[in-house]
């Protein structure tokens, strides 16, 4: 990350603003980080910090618990699988992160939280983001008493034609 080259001419501007004594860690990644898990009230541990650099890094993605494991097998970040499981879980209790069921055995985590549905590509293996708007869900059932709907996840399954 340490690819802070000015590219666009808006980066070039904000290169120009004058830096105040406190500003001078804004636009980090890592610290932008530990502010944003401050805000969501989580502590900004070492293994939160390296797996949400990892997760929030790259753009909007989604990722499996086993995926993000592997990346921080690769990047060295030493954590075990179980502590990612946590952490994805805690990201998402703390809104964060979107957790999607996609089957039974797989969950996917979202870093997207807009209002949002997904196509299902590769035999279940990438979800691809539909905008909102494109789908118009017509009727929704009545929820059960004492409950109401939160949201409504729509997955649409692909396959080669
Ligand atoms: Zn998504």
């Amino acid at each position: 990350m340490s690819d802070r080259a000015p590219t666009r001419p808006d980066d070039r501007a904000a290169s120009r603003r004058p830096v105040r004594p406190g500003d001078a860690l804004a636009g980090c990644l890592v610290h932008d980080l530990r502010g944003k898990l401050r805000d969501a009230g989580l502590r900004p541990t070492r293994q939160r910090v390296a797996l949400g650099w990892l997760l929030f890094g790259k753009g909007h993605r989604h990722v499996t618990a086993e995926r993000l494991f592997e990346e921080a097998g690769t990047a060295r970040v030493p954590v075990s699988l179980a502590t990612v499981y946590n952490t994805l879980h805690q990201f998402t209790e703390a809104g964060l992160l979107r957790e999607i069921a996609v089957d039974g055995a797989k969950t996917y985590f979202d870093t997207n939280l807009d209002d949002h549905h997904h196509f299902l590509e590769d035999g279940g293996d990438t979800l691809v983001d539909i905008p909102a708007g494109q789908i118009e869900v017509g009727r929704l059932p009545e929820p059960p008493a004492g409950m109401v709907i939160e949201r409504v996840d729509v997955v649409v399954r692909l396959r080669r034609a």
